[in-house]
């Protein structure tokens, strides 16, 4: 196995969820090039990627074993360990958080959801706490990760307070430049640079289609 780059980790839960389809349908084998149409990357892609997590080689005739590869990417993602986080900041977004039950099946559990507005008591079948239990409660529960769904005004105060209770991890929704010390990973997810994406690829398309 070589070290894995950032494209390839990115690629692992797409893998997985159609190995893990494959697996449903009975499919026992699979060819890297029969997985590399699927998502549109070359089979040396493919091959290039399971390498790297797997010490499954894939043979000529009969391809990869789908319950190998299911088995050790859902291990290299980490997802048979389930870590626990907390939700801070209940709104439209945090709604829509609380109510996806698929995030387990990626090594994710809400198990605290926080907000300021005492209205707000429970969502899909998650009791809603007052912001001032949030510090006691990562504490006891010893809680590593730490999301953040408030507005962005209110993102850095969350983000100090997670990160002085316990929180080593934060998946950052709000559109605010968090400033946290080296030893805390964070992830920020940001829709609007996806859509940034979208729309620079839809005009060249459209480029190519007028020259074309
Ligand atoms: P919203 O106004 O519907 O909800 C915000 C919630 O946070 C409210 O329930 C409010 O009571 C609560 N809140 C405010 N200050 C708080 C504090 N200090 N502590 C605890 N709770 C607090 O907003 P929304 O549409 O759910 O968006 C939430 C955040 O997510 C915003 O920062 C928004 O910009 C961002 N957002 C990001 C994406 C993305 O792609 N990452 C998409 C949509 C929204």
């Amino acid at each position: 196995m070589s070290s894995i780059s950032k494209e390839t980790l990115q690629r692992l839960p797409a893998y997985l969820r159609h190995l893990k389809e494959l697996q449903k349908q009975g499919v026992e084998n699979v060819a890297s090039k029969a997985i590399a149409k699927v998502f549109n990357y070359t089979s040396v892609q493919v091959r290039k990627d399971f390498a790297s997590i797997s010490e499954e080689a894939g043979k000529p005739k009969t391809g990869f074993s789908v319950n190998r590869l299911v088995k050790d990417i859902a291990e290299f993602l980490g997802y048979n360990n389930i870590n626990e986080a907390v939700l801070v900041g209940v709104g439209n977004l945090g709604h829509a958080l609380l109510s996806y039950s698929g995030f387990k099946d990626y090594g994710l559990d809400i198990v605290g959801a926080f907000d300021i507005n005492p209205n707000i008591k429970l969502v899909h079948g998650h009791k809603i706490y007052n912001l001032s239990k949030l510090e006691s409660f990562i504490k006891r529960f010893n809680i590593l990760i730490g999301i953040i769904a408030v507005p962005k005004d209110s993102a850095q105060d969350i983000c100090d307070l997670m990160i002085g209770a316990g929180i080593k991890a934060i998946w950052n929704f709000s559109p605010c430049n968090l400033v946290i010390p080296e030893n805390i990973a964070i992830i920020n997810e940001d829709m609007a640079s996806s859509l940034a994406l979208l729309s620079q690829r839809l005009s060249k398309i459209l480029k190519k289609e007028k020259n074309q």
